[in-house]
């Protein structure tokens, strides 16, 4: 007789350590099963639909079941469907790859390298700004400072340069040389009447007294998303990436863009750098790069950090990192066909255009009693559930409303994100007007349930 479970959810309990759950809770609910997806929606293993507000995370930017994917990566799959690239040995498509995202990017970015994850091209960034400083014989100048609320990833460097406290707590982390600066997030950290200009001006300085403090010889690089997304979706108050950038160059600081979530369309042009006039000197990408049909990140480095990558490799006879799959010909042929999609049907156009839609629309829901504050660019947004508006006081316990919310959505054929109080929204970049609405209506709905629950 066997003991096996035999349903799908309860070998999914039985079998699965499953990331950023609540083991306990998974034990006792199990999974939501996801069968297959279409456009904006995904249809669960009971035939249920929902809006996939979150584009999965933060990635589908074509939406589910774009044909033109699936041929790239099954003609590739049947050309080559594995090669590496160490040792100087390469292929088309990532060698195409490479050329389309050097003209894509902003400034002036010399040579691509490519991991399989956001986390991995971050850790990626930290050994290579470490590499580079040592080529340059600045063996001290080795600090790298992120941001309370940023979200880099959760290997043990990014992990490390993630500024959230559930990607530390009880993981011993983070390691030494990498610092926290605060999180320029205006609605909660400004003093009363303080203007977006003068708190950007406070957030530049506070960044400048931290490098003084620690010696401007310590510090190597300064890493920021150009929107941060996982720790809310906060939008950098105006003129911020302007200070910011100010005081890097002053010090001899790299910048580090991590568009992970903004680039390829996300904040309504190519890239958050482009919305922000941020001139990174390294910019990392990933997740909407293949529309996440096949894991890829890429590191852009500009010239002067390669050059240093370079001649040190030469010196000690190699540049010794580098991932098995860096460059996968399949993931990198479907980065291709992907990005290429992307501009053939202006699809950053059409996230200027519908935008406003989505923005306007949530922001309508403002003066509902639970909402504190709505915020967004592009198809990127969020709502903040608040305790008391006028005090913009947080729920006690942080997260228990905004993790109800998620949940009615859900019901109600949204799914969202929850980060503690603020629901996340990040739709397919393909979305339409007609679907911003619907999902609009079904988040009002999921809204207004919420708050005669929580009264
Ligand atoms: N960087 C940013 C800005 C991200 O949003 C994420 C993931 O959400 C990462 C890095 C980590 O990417 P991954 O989950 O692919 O490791």
């Amino acid at each position: 007789m066997s003991t096996r479970p035999n349903s799908p959810a309860a070998k999914d309990i039985a079998y699965s350590l499953h990331p950023y759950t609540n083991a306990r809770r998974h034990e006792e609910t199990g999974p939501l099963i996801i069968e297959r997806g279409k456009g904006v929606h995904v249809y669960d293993d009971q035939g249920k639909d929902y809006i996939e507000g979150m584009g999965g995370l933060w990635c589908v930017a074509l939406g589910f079941g774009e044909e033109r994917l699936v041929k790239a990566a099954t003609e590739q799959m049947q050309r080559l469907p594995y090669y590496h690239s160490f040792a100087q040995k390469s292929h088309e498509p990532s060698i195409e790859l490479s050329e389309r995202l050097l003209d894509m990017a902003p400034g002036d970015m010399s040579k691509v390298f490519y991991a399989n994850s956001g986390s991995e091209a971050n850790d990626t960034v930290v050994k290579l700004v470490w590499y580079y400083n040592n080529a340059l014989g600045r063996p001290n100048k080795k600090k790298i400072i992120s941001r309370i609320k940023g979200y880099h990833g959760v290997t043990v460097a990014s992990a490390s340069l993630t500024g959230l406290p559930t990607n530390h707590r009880d993981f011993d982390l983070p390691i030494d040389r990498i610092l926290h600066t605060a999180c320029p997030h205006h609605y909660h950290n400004a003093f009363p009447g303080e203007s977006e200009e003068e708190f950007a001006s406070r957030m530049a300085g506070q960044l400048e007294e931290m490098i003084l403090r620690e010696g401007p010889d310590t510090i190597a690089a300064f890493i920021g998303e150009p929107v941060m997304g996982a720790g809310g979706v906060i939008v950098p108050p105006k003129t911020y990436w302007d200070k910011i950038q100010r005081v890097c160059r002053k010090y001899d600081i790299l910048l580090i863009a991590d568009e992970v979530i903004c680039g390829f369309g996300r904040t309504g042009e190519m890239f958050g750098s482009d919305t922000y006039a941020i001139e990174p000197d390294i910019m990392v990408v990933s997740k909407q790069i293949t529309s996440a049909y096949m894991p890829l990140s890429a590191v852009l480095i500009n010239d002067a950090v390669y050059q240093g990558v370079a001649d040190n490799s030469a010196k000690i006879s190699t540049f010794g990192h580098g991932f098995t799959a860096s460059g996968h010909p399949v993931a990198t042929a479907v980065a291709l066909e992907n990005l290429k999609i992307l501009e053939e049907r202006k699809i950053v156009d059409h996230v200027t255009k519908v935008a406003p839609r989505l923005q306007n629309g949530l922001r309508q829901f403002a003066d509902h009693p639970l909402v504190g504050e709505v915020r967004g660019v592009g198809l990127v947004a969020a709502v903040e559930l608040v305790a008391d508006k006028d005090k913009r006081s947080l729920f006690d316990p942080v997260g228990r409303v905004g993790f109800h919310l998620y949940d009615t959505a859900q019901k109600n054929g949204l799914i969202l994100r929850n980060v503690g109080d603020s629901l996340a929204f990040c739709p397919p970049l393909i979305i339409s007007e007609e679907e911003i609405d619907t999902l609009l209506e079904r988040f009002g709905q999921a809204l207004d349930e919420t708050y005669s629950w929580s009264t």
